[in-house]
């Protein structure tokens, strides 16, 4: 499918970030569309959906990560107090994973020599960088686990809102064992019919299923801008690195998503090595 086409029709939509606190602006939907998942961190959403208490917060540290301001991002996300909403531990794993993406990015590698320059952002070590971007990960991950910790124990596990965080949180865990047994469950949840089309898709691109492009063409038909991603990752497996790129840009034109940021730097330097 041509990537110009897959985006023709899109509107900005009303949807505001009532997880994350990124979305309202990013998100873009087919026109009519009932709900959407979110570019940012890509939690459900739907028209009526209250914006959390914290999604100010968040909003004041995606303000600092625009500015590329990340130990103050760090900072303030650290003195974010999660508590037991394992929602909210997920949108801030969203963060710390896209603050460890920065951070990580600081490091040039073209630089000559021994790139001392860049010795502060790259160094591992706690107390000489303590926002180093292992650090910002393992919190990213970490808090990914405590999200299902959380839905496991406390929580009543045939709740379709939360039987997708926590699947989307295993498949970011790489987890896919678990995921594999938590989609089971959702596809038999009735009213949920959005986030079992994505969680199908997401399922069979991770794993290399045969079902991917099905469910891939269904995503795209219905203009979820967070699938151009899964497109793009699909299109890697099959060693279309170009196509892969080029459906990346068109997604970071429209929308915020710090994975996709992530594989297109992948595949750039690739591409940059294999021109060498
Ligand atoms: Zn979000």
């Amino acid at each position: 499918m041509e990537p110009s086409k897959i985006l023709s029709g899109f509107n900005s939509a009303q949807f505001t970030g009532v997880y994350c606190g990124v979305c309202g602006a990013q998100a873009f939907i087919a026109p009519n569309a009932k709900d959407c998942i979110c570019t940012y961190c890509e939690a459900y959403l739907a028209p009526g959906m209250q914006k959390s208490g914290y999604s100010q917060q968040f909003g004041a540290v995606h303000e600092l990560i625009r500015q590329g301001k990340v130990d103050d991002a760090a900072k303030a996300l650290d003195a974010i107090d999660p508590g037991t909403d394992p929602v909210r531990h997920y949108a801030l794993s969203s963060m710390y994973s896209c603050l460890s993406d920065m951070r990580y990015a600081d490091v040039s590698y073209a630089l000559p020599g021994f790139m001392h320059q860049n010795a502060d952002s790259r160094n591992d070590e706690y107390d000489k960088n303590p926002n180093n971007s292992m650090r910002l990960l393992s919190r990213s991950k970490e808090l990914l686990f405590h999200a299902i910790y959380i839905i496991n124990d406390q929580l009543k596990s045939n709740d379709a809102a939360l039987l997708y965080i926590e699947f989307m949180s295993e498949i970011k865990l790489d987890r896919h064992a678990k995921a594999a047994k938590l989609l089971e469950k959702l596809n038999t949840v009735a009213g949920n019919e959005l986030q079992a089309s994505y969680a199908n898709m997401v399922y069979a691109v991770e794993t290399g299923g045969e079902e991917a492009d099905a469910y891939l063409s269904d995503l795209l038909a219905r203009k979820e801008l967070p699938s151009l991603y899964y497109l793009a990752r699909h299109l890697v497996s099959k060693k279309e690195l170009a196509h892969a790129g080029k459906v990346l840009r068109l997604l970071g034109g429209k929308a915020d998503m710090p994975r996709a940021l992530r594989l297109l730097k992948k595949i750039e330097a690739v591409e940059e090595a294999t021109r060498l």
